[in-house]
């Protein structure tokens, strides 16, 4: 047990009024509080949508017929969410990220305050975009979507190996390739995804419902179910075992584009806020999360725009473009960044585990480095 651990654990039952002469303050290392980390991501969601909400161009080109009349899904879908300006569409977007992650955390982003982030893979899709993120560098041998085991460790393969966090570390996508991309096989933790069953808890009933649900519900993806039923075993396991490193891969908001409806894709992202809502609330009620977890979201590439809003990739260079938000108690409140330095995301491997008082690059000397402005000073 790390001193810092020990020090809280004898501040929480009263007794280090009893041990002054330890002296322990001395011994106490960085002054970070956050002991836990969250990770989501929205598999391609852009940030024109997250800074500027529904695009009334786009509402009015008409997405396929095979959902429903695409006229009356475009009516209900600008009811919801168009207003007149665009900080009033993204609140009603992303009503989370812009109440509480845009007045108590940082957002990073949005080119027209000159707040820029994006991946450096070059390729603008999944799993170079995740592998990026989550090993930290951009390895142009990690080059296509197929189901393969990753190459390189994640930092959350290289904080499972640490005492600290040794069972602790979990990782839930819609997608079945982050079976791949969190190598399975080799990394140590749980890694349920795409329609697998978690049986690695005891079954509750909402945990045995989900269970059936991805069995029985209709595949319109064969690789990846809809978002509720991942997100809701997620969060049946934080309840269960309370991992200090948590990942949700949330993937709607990339299907829907790529089938064109606009609607859905913007209903993918309120939803997928609604989640982020429901995860810091369930979580901030847990005497193991309250004040002491820090919160990252952010997409694994952008898309096109214009026409081509719905694509992305190597042809498509706008698709490097993401965004990326943090909440959590080392992180400053500053909102909504203008005129930062560029952000990318080979940065978040080493910042989540400088968050945790970790040092990544160190041991991944090719991995970006972390995000001096998310961590506590
Ligand atoms: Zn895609």
């Amino acid at each position: 047990m790390k001193i810092e651990k020990m020090l809280k654990r004898f501040v929480g039952c009263g007794l280090l009024a009893a041990m002054p002469a330890l002296g322990l303050g001395a011994q106490t290392p960085a002054a970070h509080k956050t002991e836990n980390v969250i990770v989501v991501m929205l598999d391609g969601m852009r940030w024109q949508e997250v800074f500027g909400g529904a695009d009334a161009g786009l509402l009015k080109v008409m997405g396929p017929e095979a959902l429903g009349d695409p006229k009356e899904r475009a009516a209900q879908a600008e009811k919801k969410y168009l207003r007149p300006t665009a900080s009033e569409r993204r609140a009603a977007l992303m009503p989370f990220l812009w109440s509480e992650v845009a007045s108590k955390g940082q957002i990073f982003g949005n080119r027209e305050l000159g707040s820029e982030s994006q991946v450096i893979n070059g390729l603008n899709f999944s799993y170079p975009g995740y592998s990026e993120t989550l090993t930290g560098v951009a390895d142009p041998r990690v080059h296509s979507n197929d189901n393969v085991p990753n190459l390189n460790a994640t930092v959350f393969e290289w904080l499972n190996a640490k005492p600290a966090f040794a069972g602790q570390v979990a990782a839930f996508g819609a997608w079945d390739v982050f079976n791949g991309i969190f190598n399975r096989e080799r990394c140590g933790f749980l890694v349920d995804a795409g329609y697998d069953p978690l049986t690695a808890i005891p079954a509750t009933p909402e945990l045995a419902l989900l269970n059936r649900l991805k069995a029985e519900t209709v595949r319109i993806w064969p690789d990846e179910p809809f978002d509720p039923l991942p997100f809701h075993t997620a969060i049946e396991y934080v309840k269960a075992k309370k991992p200090r490193l948590l990942f949700i891969g949330l993937g709607e908001t990339d299907d829907w584009a790529h089938s064109g409806s606009y609607p859905e894709y913007l209903n993918a992202a309120h939803l997928g806020d609604s989640y982020l809502r429901e995860l810091w609330t369930l979580v901030q009620s847990m005497p193991e999360y309250h004040d002491k977890t820090t919160l990252i979201v952010l997409p694994d590439h952008g898309r096109g725009v214009g026409a081509k809003w719905t694509s992305h990739g190597e042809e498509i260079p706008e698709s490097k473009q993401t965004w990326m938000a943090f909440l959590g108690p080392d992180t400053a409140a500053l909102g909504e960044r203008k005129q930062t330095g560029k952000v990318t995301e080979s940065e978040i491997a080493a910042t989540v585990a400088a968050l945790l008082g970790e040092d990544y690059q160190a041991a991944v000397p090719a991995s970006g480095a972390p995000i001096q402005d998310v961590l506590a000073k």
